[in-house]
């Protein structure tokens, strides 16, 4: 099996990994992939290989993209960055979309979730960025991890960051087959020789008093609606800490409560938990505190309400999406993809263009909807 192979396993872990039934298909084969022969992605962790990692067959033998490591978090801002870091912790702005790996495979770029599917919609927008292009022409070995944001995200749609398509912003340069990172140093350099947009950096500070500007830093990007930070060692050898604002924590709430059956009760809760440690530490006043109340309560109750009459008025609660396409192929494409991927989705309309062709589609939260019709019509809890 060329997995096993590629990740140099044991007879007996290859074993295991069929037996665990972790490896699925990575895409749909369609000319759009055409330098891919067969691909595989890891749907859970296996060992010390990450969810999302993904070996692929190309027309240049067999290649893997590790998946991207999950990021802890801090509770407190003192003393977490001092024990966790040596001296100098490195700050960069934590953006708020969906995560990309970006490689090339034989002589095209891809772009694979954290899952490690490779998503035909986000390619197709990889493949148009010049600069991109220009460095992978240069450093084929490498793994560009970005941030996608922006209004047209089929994940995370956001109007925040005042990009009405969809871009990307590095956030770590790797090495394909090994996953190692590059020094934060080395990455801005290579980032800005190709001129390739990199999420903000606010530079590197000593780790013992690190926490007061990132605290002065969180209360400038909350009130920005920005998401937070992620705090890592400038040499990349220790793991990075991620710590994001009260009105991140709220807005993920009222996402979470808006859909309120599709969400993990942990998901809500670690939430509620986190804007109880903000709140202690940074010892606010009266005012601040209610203002957090607040931002609390209404990012629970009004999303669900919103929900409730949606319902009550003979709708699904749902997500609505729009998103641009070059080639209707594409489209077409990234349509399967979504039903592969296990979304439960309705095409509102599809509108052709001169080029192109652009996609309205809501995903369904149906469990939610189910939910609330029950209760509606007067069913127990
Ligand atoms: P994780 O499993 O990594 O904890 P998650 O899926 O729960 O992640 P988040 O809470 O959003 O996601 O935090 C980690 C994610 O933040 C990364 O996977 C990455 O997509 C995103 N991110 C945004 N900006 C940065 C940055 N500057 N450095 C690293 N990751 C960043
Ligand atoms: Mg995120």
């Amino acid at each position: 099996m060329f997995v096993s192979e590629a990740l140099g396993l044991s007879r007996h872990a290859s074993k295991t990994l069929e037996e665990k039934n972790i490896l699925r298909e990575a895409f749909i084969p369609h000319h759009f992939f055409s330098d891919i022969i067969e691909a595989l992605r890891f749907d859970r962790k296996f060992g010390d290989i990450e969810e999302g990692t993904v070996v692929a067959k190309t027309i240049n033998g067999v290649r893997t993209v590790r998946g991207f490591p999950k990021i802890r978090r801090a509770l407190t801002l003192y003393p977490s960055i001092r024990k966790h870091f040596d001296r100098e912790v490195a700050i960069e702005e934590k953006m708020n979309g969906y995560n990309i790996r970006i490689a090339k495979l034989g002589k095209n770029l891809y772009a694979f979730t954290r899952r490690g599917y490779i998503c035909p919609y986000t390619t197709e927008k990889v493949r148009k960025k010049e600069e991109m292009v220009d460095f992978f022409r240069d450093f084929s070995n490498f793994v560009l991890c970005c941030e996608a944001v922006g209004e047209e995200s089929p994940f995370v749609p956001k109007k925040i960051y005042g990009i009405r398509e969809l871009d990307f912003f590095v956030f770590d340069v790797r090495e394909i087959e090994t996953s190692n990172p590059l020094k934060i140093d080395e990455k801005l350099r290579l980032c800005e020789e190709y001129g390739i947009k990199h999420v903000p950096f606010f530079g590197i500070y000593e780790s013992r008093n690190a926490h007061e500007t990132v605290r002065e830093l969180i209360c400038r990007l909350g009130r920005d609606g920005r998401e937070g930070v992620v705090m890592k060692d400038p040499e990349m050898k220790i793991e990075p800490l991620k710590y994001t604002t009260s009105e991140t924590n709220a807005g993920d709430l009222s996402y979470a409560f808006r859909f309120f059956n599709e969400y993990g009760k942990d998901f809500m809760f670690s939430r509620i938990v986190r804007e109880g440690f903000q709140s202690f530490e940074f010892a606010e006043n009266e005012e601040e505190f209610r203002k957090r109340c607040l931002r609390l309560g209404m990012s629970i109750l009004r999303p669900m309400i919103e929900s409730i009459k949606d319902v009550s008025s003979g709708e699904w609660v749902s997500e609505k999406i729009k998103l641009r396409f070059d080639d209707i192929e594409v489209l077409e494409l990234f349509l399967r993809h979504l039903r592969k991927m296990g979304v439960d989705f309705r095409v509102r309309s599809i509108v052709k263009r001169e080029k192109g062709a652009v996609l309205y589609f809501e995903r369904i939260m149906r469990s939610t909807t189910d939910k609330i019709k029950a209760h509606l019509e007067g069913q127990p809890w």
